[in-house]
């Protein structure tokens, strides 16, 4: 899988208005597409990157396990994707 495309399938699906407006929203601004339910949030705090270190994973990749396929989530998708990977 390729991580790096996930955000382009995300805008190519956006209409012509909303690549605009996206276009605005993510070159001036700390926002970014969350690649599950492409909500805008903001990119330090709401969301989860594939490969970022934080400091409850003691060391292991559990961000990454909990992230699957996604680049990138906002908090909320997170914490559905932790408790399917949890529960199942
Ligand atoms: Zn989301």
């Amino acid at each position: 899988m390729d991580y790096s495309n996930i955000h382009e399938k995300i805008y190519n699906s956006l209409s012509k208005t909303e690549q605009k407006e996206a276009d605005i929203i993510i070159d001036d601004t700390n926002l970014n597409i969350c690649c599950r339910c492409t909500k805008i949030v903001r990119w330090f705090d709401e969301m989860y990157w594939k490969g970022e270190y934080h400091a409850k994973d003691n060391g292991t990749n559990h961000t990454n396990y909990i992230l699957g396929d996604y680049d990138s989530v906002c908090d909320e998708c997170y914490s559905i994707l932790s408790n399917q990977k949890i529960n199942h």
